[in-house]
Parts: structure tokens; sequence; C-alpha cells
């Protein structure tokens, strides 16, 4: 399975505050969880298996971690061959169904 996992820069790891509780980020999470810490905007990576091959470490450019869920979904679907899902905007779709004699009142509940 590929994960996401972040980095922390330094400045994160040491956390806000005062000369007295810097450090606190790291001290109190394990690095498990510190892996896995969702609530900064360092830099987001991957790695793991998929299909039985390996992924080192590998930068997914991003520094949220939803961005970093969807890019890798991307890579995973690209990986699989699959056509990216969810791919019609919702305007898209609309207009679609008007033209499709689609019953206006269904389209409303859209
Ligand atoms: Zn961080």
């Amino acid at each position: 399975m590929l994960m996401v996992f972040v980095r922390h820069i330094f400045s994160c790891l040491e956390g806000e505050g005062t000369a007295k509780n810097r450090g606190l980020r790291a001290k109190n999470l394990s690095p498990e969880k510190l892996r896995l810490w969702r609530h900064c905007a360092c830099p987001k990576y991957y790695t793991g298996t998929h299909n039985g091959q390996w992924f080192g470490r590998t930068s997914l450019e991003v520094t949220t971690w939803d961005a970093a869920e969807r890019t890798l979904s991307a890579i995973i679907e690209a990986l699989d061959g699959k056509p990216k899902a969810g791919a019609v905007a919702l305007e898209d779709a609309l207009e679609h169904a008007a033209r499709s004699n689609v019953p206006r009142r269904w389209i409303e509940c859209w």
C-alpha cells in the first residue's frame, strides 16, 4: 500500500511558543505520529508498495494533506491504468443533462 507521510522542517518540529516550551511537538508525538501529522504545511511524500512494486520516498510536491492524498490517488490510478474518476465538472454534467432531455425537475435536484 502506498501512503502519504510528512517530512517536517525544523521550525515545525520546534513548534511555536516561548523558549521554555520549544520543541514540544517533537517531544509530545511519537515518530510514527509525527510522520502522519496532518496539521502543518511541511512537504508531503509517499512510499510503500503497489502491486508488489516498491516505491521509495518520493515527493508529492505539495504541502497539504488533502492535496497529497489527491495527488497520490492520481498516481495510483495512473499506475493501475484506470481513467481518472470524477473528472467531470458539475457544470459540464448539468449542461450534458440539459442537452439530453433529462427532465428539468431532476436537474434541479442536482
Ligand atoms: Zn510539519
